[in-house]
């Protein structure tokens, strides 16, 4: 399997400024279908014909012996949309028939695909523990944390410098302060980092210290930061939203490969849902679906699915039992002293226990744990 890299979009304008389209992919050609009820009479056929070409597809009408159904073909991005003929009391529906997603579908390319974080593969086989806390809040902590961590096996360590935070008074994260403490942990381990960027105006500062960026789950839809953080080059970790459906998170992939992101990680962090007993509800289904339709690596976070650190782990094995390609776990020295998500932390001091618990399962679903992080020896 090679390494699945896109061309790089060459920039005509000569300048840094970003172009929106990229011909071949963005503006790409859609075929809809659009249903008629049974026995719609053909004079209002014709007229939806019409309205379509006036649109600026090409219709092609399908008579049966029921049934119409038209199939029109078009560039929607540069046309109205045809989901307006839904509008019509006669027509049934109006049915896009190619996904909204290419670059990240499977179609498209139909081997797996990986990712380098550093100089650690993730995914097509490899499996990989990207552990860490949630918010580096100190040199002690982020290094006491990715020495254990490492120890234990797990190559990639995880931590923000700038937190999305529910509450404007809860801590909001060090800021450039928590980049210079990963430099300095990075650079002391060896171990490459995977951190957050919650803003346009912060990604130049994350970019110095982060191998892979992290787009939170508040932000799988903003569409703007994903646009922005595309073209600088480096593996992209992309939360699943909350309230994100599964076409709608490859649709954010879509937008990062679009845009020239090497590397899109898909991560499933648990969506919203009626239930209160866990933080959020892990969404396997999720996971087995994003690995059918794209060929993009997926990685599990059990942390924030849980919400409670005793359950991490049971979710954790059924993450991976369920093939996902990498596990991103929440880890502190002393949990009941984090600033952020205290509760679901694991002590770094047990995350051995934890990788133990883990490792039987990762290598039942043959993927290639990575050996043992030797971290007095880098
Ligand atoms: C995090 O990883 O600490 C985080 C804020 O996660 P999410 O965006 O999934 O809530
Ligand atoms: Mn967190």
């Amino acid at each position: 399997m090679a390494y699945y890299a896109l061309p790089k979009r060459k920039n005509n304008s000569g300048t840094k400024h970003l172009f929106r389209a990229w011909p071949g992919t963005k503006r790409k050609e859609r075929h809809m279908i659009i249903v008629f009820k049974p026995h719609t009479p053909e004079e209002k056929v014709n007229e939806i014909s019409g309205i379509i070409t006036k649109l600026g597809y090409e219709p092609r009408v399908i008579r049966g012996v029921e049934n119409t159904v038209i199939g029109a073909v078009g560039d929607e991005q540069m046309h109205r949309s045809l989901e307006l003929l839904k509008s019509f009391s006669f027509i049934e529906d109006v049915i896009p028939i190619q996904k909204r997603y290419k670059l990240a579908s499977r179609e498209y390319h139909p081997g797996d695909s990986f990712a380098m974080i550093g100089e650690q593969k993730l995914g097509a086989g490899t499996f990989q523990m990207i552990a860490g806390p949630c918010a580096v809040e100190s040199l002690e902590q982020v290094m006491r944390t990715a020495k254990d961590v490492s120890s234990a096996g797990a190559r990639i360590l995880r931590g923000g410098a700038y937190k999305p935070r529910t509450s404007p008074y809860d801590f909001q994260g060090l800021g450039d302060e928590g980049v210079e403490i990963l430099k300095q942990v990075k650079k002391e381990t060896g171990m490459p980092v995977v951190t957050e960027v919650v803003g346009v105006t912060h990604i130049e500062k994350v970019a110095e210290v982060a191998d892979c960026f992290q787009i939170g789950a508040r932000n799988c839809q903003n569409y703007h930061l994903l646009e922005r953080i595309a073209p600088v080059g480096k593996p992209v970790l992309l939360k699943r939203g909350p309230a994100s459906t599964i076409e709608e998170w490859l649709s954010s992939a879509e937008y990062l490969l679009v845009n020239g992101c090497p590397n899109v990680i898909l991560c499933e962090r648990g969506i919203r849902t009626f239930e209160t007993a866990t933080r959020n509800t892990l969404d396997l289904g999720a996971v087995a679906v994003a690995k059918r339709e794209s060929h993009l690596p997926v990685v599990v976070d059990p942390s924030h699915a849980a919400g409670k650190a005793d359950l991490v782990l049971p979710l954790a094995r059924a993450a991976v039992a369920c093939g996902a390609d990498g596990l991103i776990v929440e880890t502190h020295p002393n949990p009941v002293e984090a600033c952020s998500d205290a509760s679901q932390q694991i002590p770094s001091a047990k995350f051995k226990e934890f990788m133990d618990a883990i490792t039987p399962i990762v290598e039942l679903m043959g993927k290639i744990p990575k050996p043992h992080f030797d971290f007095e020896k880098k």
